[in-house]
């Protein structure tokens, strides 16, 4: 396969995560932000296969991080990898989409790591509820 530019690369990791966080399943269609096109591995590749669709708050928060510490088992685990591992594997919506539980020590690693249940995050959930929008998984257009 030829290399793709830095460009099509962008565009390609906005389309596979159809433009929403891979961590956080924020949407860049209601919070209207540009989405942040994340290093999964900080010191590896531009390749796609290192790359995923990231909101501010959840890749401010990841920084160069690989791991995070889950408070129920006491263990330090590799964080969410949207490459390689099902998010639904790892998290659930509760309170009707307001809040993130993790189901795994890397969910809930991931969910304190980055941040994912921060109050004015959690406080705009309720607006996008509201509006429907949010989880994604709800979406009426997801139904079949
Ligand atoms: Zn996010």
């Amino acid at each position: 396969m030829a290399e793709l530019s830095w460009a099509a690369t962008v565009r390609l990791v906005h389309e596979r995560a159809n433009y929403c966080c891979e961590y956080c399943q924020t949407s860049q269609e209601i919070i209207g932000q540009a989405m942040h096109v994340e290093h999964i591995d900080p010191t590896g590749s531009d390749e796609p296969d290192n790359l995923c669709l990231s909101c501010a708050t959840c890749n401010l928060s990841k920084a160069k991080a690989v791991t995070g510490f889950d408070q129920n088992t006491g263990e330090t685990v590799a964080l969410f990898n949207p490459r390689l591992q099902q998010w639904s594997e790892h998290f659930v919506w509760i309170e009707n989409g307001l809040r993130l539980k993790g189901l795994t020590p890397v969910g809930r690693a991931t969910i304190e790591r980055l941040k994912i249940n921060l109050e004015r995050v959690v406080n705009a959930r309720h607006y996008w509820i509201k509006a429907g929008g949010h989880p994604p998984d709800l979406k009426e257009s997801d139904k079949t």
